[in-house]
Order: structure tokens, then C-alpha cells, then sequence
């Protein structure tokens, strides 16, 4: 049902009804202009803690326009709270980072308060169109403990996202009250997903992955949700403008234990957004303001019934995620074995936590790189370790990393290790007694060449591909 408050400069601007690229264009720069103005400038990389956002979240204590409640604290008594804004009939309930590295809608969701406190910028009618519809119960990172540690799970070790039933966790009781005592229509289950998701099919990264989750084993799809995927379309259709291609359906294979999927089972039509990787975007700035869209896009969608129009087909049209991306890949290199034999590999390199390894070998084909490249006609070359050993990281700078890898080194060795994961250097940090092995395997660096009879070619070196 389409309900009659709405402005046609705002149908504009949404672009429903009267529909069409230009319109949705339109939508699209009138949000990115927003997301530059509202943006929590407080918070500029994915890892942060409790004690970085309570202060933003107490601010607001008596501010008008939320109500802020304390809902408990987690294992290790750090507050969890409940912004509740607007007057509407509809209930939405929106809660993130049950899993505590899982950051990117966090931020997103300081971006939307501040929206929302924001006027007299053009979306004073979108506002209004939210507090006059719905009423908003925002619950920001539900695992502070994890995000502690920047680690998924809570202080008893559990995934919370297993822990929906049972309740054994108070982050998992806190979540379940709220949503026994409120009742929300919709509710938006707020993840990260690993960066090596793509689109299926395409080397394209799933940079936003979405779920409208199974109530049952026989995944079946009743009135409660299918409004969760007529409002994925939605979203799917404003994604589009920003990441054409980049929006996978995430797997809805019914798990008993899970959230998202109790939350439609109990009768809320509930909406999962996965944050995945984009190019370059290592912080996950760009996607923290894909899902500031997004959401709002949603819940305007929500507020004025413009979700019901979509259909269900066209969320399975929606292609599947699927999980073939590694950061690096080189395809085709030339080996010479142990016995002098030549053979054919691909190389995986995944840049991990600590420094880039090699994570897989052979055909590797099927998979995507976001950065590749063809190695046909070059040859694997080890590199050597450099024979001085340095004090420190600090004792050699960049451009005098960057001759003796020209030269073939691809390590060097240092007295004291501190600070070398941080060091820019070009060559792989060993300690004093540290060497490279020779041999080409899963686990090892991922630091070498790739050369041409006998010469250096190509530096593969802290994630990167470097022509000398
Ligand atoms: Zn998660």
C-alpha cells in the first residue's frame, strides 16, 4: 500500500514511482552528499573499541529526538544501549557487530544519527517520512567485548550468532529481550563478510552481500519473508548505481542457532547486509557509505510501502555469492622442480593479519585476484636474504629496500624486530638467525621473483607485484 504523504520532489529524488536511471542517479548524488556531511568524523578506520562510541552514544541522552536506554552490559560489563527514534506505526530494529570485528554498519549507523539530527538540507521530507512511519530501535555493536580484541567471537568464546536459542550469552539474552519486548516489523542483522567473497561467476568482489534467511529447513517463503526480500530488491536496485555487479545473495541454508533466522521465525521480517571487501578500501570507508545508503534507503522504502511493488523472483535474480577471490594472483608461472623437471602453477597470495603467504597452488583457474597477473613465460625465483644484518627496520629506508630488491633480495634480517610489521619496506622482515627457504609451498612468504633467463623480472613483495 502506498501511503499519500509523500512530496513528488521527494518521488523524485527516491526515483520510485516515476522511476528510471536518472531519477535513481539523482538519489544517489543527493546521498553521497549527505553521507560527506553527516558522516561521524570521529570514527575513521573499522577498528575501534566501546570506549570510542559510548561517549557518542551517551551525547545523545535527552536530545529530542532518541530515546537512549542502557539493555544490559556484555560478559565483561561493557554497557550495550538501545537509540530508539521516531513515532510510527512500523517497528524496524536494527542491530550490529554481534561479531566483533564486524565494524563497517557500526560506523554506518553513527553516519544515520547524525542524519537524522541533521534539517534544513533538502531531507527534511525523508525525516519526516521516517519519525511520521516508523519507529526505530537501533542497537550498535551488540559484541563489545569482541571489538575489544577486534575478534568475532564474545569473552566466553562463543559465536553469539549460534547462541540465539539457547541464550547462554548476555549479549544473546540482550538481543532477544529487546526483540520480545518491541516486536519490530523488520529487523536488519548488520555483519562483515571475509573480503575473498565475489559475485558468483565473476571476479567482481560481493562487496555488499544480502539475505532474507530461512525460517525453516525447507526454506519456505511466507508473508513475513517476503517483505524482507521485496525490501532487498530495493536496495539492490540503489546498490546497483554504486556497484554494478557487486551485490551477491548470501546463502539461505536454514540454521537453527542463528539470529536472523529465529528473528523471521518469530515473526520479524529480517534483512541481513554483509559487508564484503571493494578495491583499495582496506578501512572499509566506501562500503561504510554504501550501507549508510542503503539503510536508508530501506527504511524510506519501508516508511512509504514503495517495497511492497517488488517481487520475489527478483531477488533470486539476485546472482550468489560465492567464495573465489585471494588478493593476489599469478597465474601461469614456469617452476623448475627438484629433479630440473619444469611444471605449470598458479599462485594464491593472501595478505593476512601479519604479512602476505602463499595460500594455495596448482590449477587455480576458477579463482579471481583483485590483483592478478599472467606469469606465462617467467620463471619462479626464490630471492636471496640480504648477507649485512641491520640494527632495525629504522636502519634502511625505501629507496634503499627498493635497489637490493632489484638486486634480487627479497629479505633482510634485523637485530630488533620491533615495529617491522609496520614497516613499508618492500622485502620481508627476518630476525637475526630468520631465513627463506628456497622452496615454493603453501604457508611460505608470500615474497619473490619472477624472472626471465635468469634476471629478475618481476618483485612479488608485501602483497604487491613490482616491475623492476
Ligand atoms: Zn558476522
Amino acid at each position: 500500500m502506498k501511503r499519500s504523504f509523500v512530496l513528488l520532489p521527494l518521488l523524485v529524488l527516491w526515483g520510485w514511482s516515476l522511476s528510471g536511471q536518472q531519477e535513481r542517479r539523482t538519489a544517489r548524488e543527493e546521498l553521497d552528499k549527505a553521507f560527506d556531511t553527516y558522516r561521524e568524523k570521529s570514527i575513521t578506520q573499522r577498528q575501534f573499541t566501546h570506549a570510542d562510541i559510548e561517549p557518542l552514544i551517551r551525547k545523545r541522552e535527552g536530545n529530542g529526538l532518541f530515546e537512549v536506554s542502557k539493555l544490559g552490559a556484555s560478559v565483561e560489563g561493557r554497557a550495550i544501549y538501545q537509540l530508539q527514534s521516531g513515532g510510527g506505526k512500523t517497528k524496524v530494529m536494527l542491530w550490529s557487530q554481534m561479531h566483533g570485528n564486524e565494524s563497517t554498519a557500526t560506523m554506518a549507523l553513527f553516519d544515520i544519527f547524525n542524519f537524522l539530527e541533521g534539517r534544513n538540507d533538502g531531507f527534511d521530507d525523508l525525516r519526516n517520512a521516517l519519525n511520521e512511519h516508523l519507529t526505530l530501535y537501533f542497537i550498535p555493536m551488540l559484541n563489545p567485548d569482541g571489538a575489544e580484541r577486534f575478534r568475532r567471537r564474545n569473552s566466553y568464546d562463543f559465536d553469539l550468532n549460534r547462541d540465539a536459542v539457547r541464550a547462554a550469552a548476555p549479549e544473546s539474552v540482550i538481543l532477544g529481550e529487546a526483540r520480545s519486548r518491541v516486536l519490530p516489523e523488520f529487523g536488519f542483522n548488520l555483519h562483515d563478510q571475509n573480503i575473498y567473497y565475489n559475485v558468483s561467476g565473476t571476479a567482481t568482489p560481493a562487496t555488499i552481500s544480502v539475505l532474507a534467511p530461512a525460517y525453516n529447513r525447507e526454506r519456505e517463503i511466507n508473508a513475513v519473508r517476503k517483505k524482507a526480500m521485496q525490501v532487498i530488491v530495493a536496495m539492490d536496485e540503489l546498490l546497483q548505481l554504486y556497484i554494478p555487479g557487486g551485490v551477491g545473495k548470501y546463502d539461505d541454508t536454514f540454521e537453527p542457532r542463528a539470529f536472523g533466522d529465529n528473528f523471521q521465525k518469530w515473526g520479524t521480517s529480517t534483512i541481513l547486509i554483509e559487508s564484503g571487501g571493494y578495491p583499495d578500501d582496506p578501512e572499509k570507508q566506501y562500503i561504510r557509505k554504501l550501507n549508510f545508503a542503503v539503510i536508508l534507503h530501506a527504511l524510506e522504502s519501508i516508511a512509504s510501502g514503495a517495497y511492497e511493488k517488488y517481487d520475489t523472483d527478483d531477488y533470486f535474480r539476485i546472482p550468489d555469492n560465492d567464495s573465489k577471490l585471494t588478493d593476489l594472483l599469478i597465474r601461469n608461472v614456469d617452476v623448475i622442480g627438484r629433479n630440473g623437471e619444469h611444471f605449470k602453477t598458479d599462485i594464491n597470495i593472501r595478505s593476512g593479519e601479519e604479512r602476505p603467504r602463499i595460500t594455495d597452488l596448482g590449477d587455480l583457474s576458477v579463482f579471481y585476484g583483485y590483483k592478478e597477473l599472467d606469469a606465462s613465460g617467467y620463471t619462479w625465483m626464490p630471492g636471496k636474504v640480504y648477507e649485512k644484518t641491520f640494527q632495525s627496520v629504522r636502519d634502511i629506508n625505501p629507496e634503499e629496500a627498493m635497489s637490493l630488491l632489484k638486486k634480487g633480495y627479497a629479505a633482510i634480517r634485523v637485530k630488533n624486530t620491533e615495529g617491522r610489521e609496520k614497516t613499508n619496506l618492500p622485502l620481508l622482515v627476518l630476525e637475526e638467525k630468520g631465513n627463506l627457504s628456497e622452496g615454493l609451498y603453501i604457508g611460505r612468504p608470500g615474497y619473490f621473483f619472477l624472472a626471465r633467463e635468469g634476471k629478475p623480472v618481476y618483485a612479488i613483495t608485501d602483497g604487491e607485484i613490482v616491475k623492476l
